[in-house]
């Protein structure tokens, strides 16, 4: 098995994690209303999800 050949730094270790952020909102338009909402879940503006399945008005 490959071993690598130098301790990584501190530094060079931080560096190489500014890339994994948290990719949180999960943010998408509204099928419905085009409003922006979170993924997978029901529309807040128009209780839409998928196109139907309206929840209340
Ligand atoms: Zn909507």
């Amino acid at each position: 098995m490959a071993v690598p050949f130098r301790k990584t730094s501190k530094t060079r270790r931080d560096k190489r994690r500014t890339h994994f952020k948290l990719s949180v909102p999960g943010m998408v338009k509204c099928d419905n209303c085009g409003e922006l909402k979170l993924a997978h879940r029901v529309c807040k503006v128009c209780g839409s999800y998928k196109g139907r399945e309206i929840v209340k008005q």
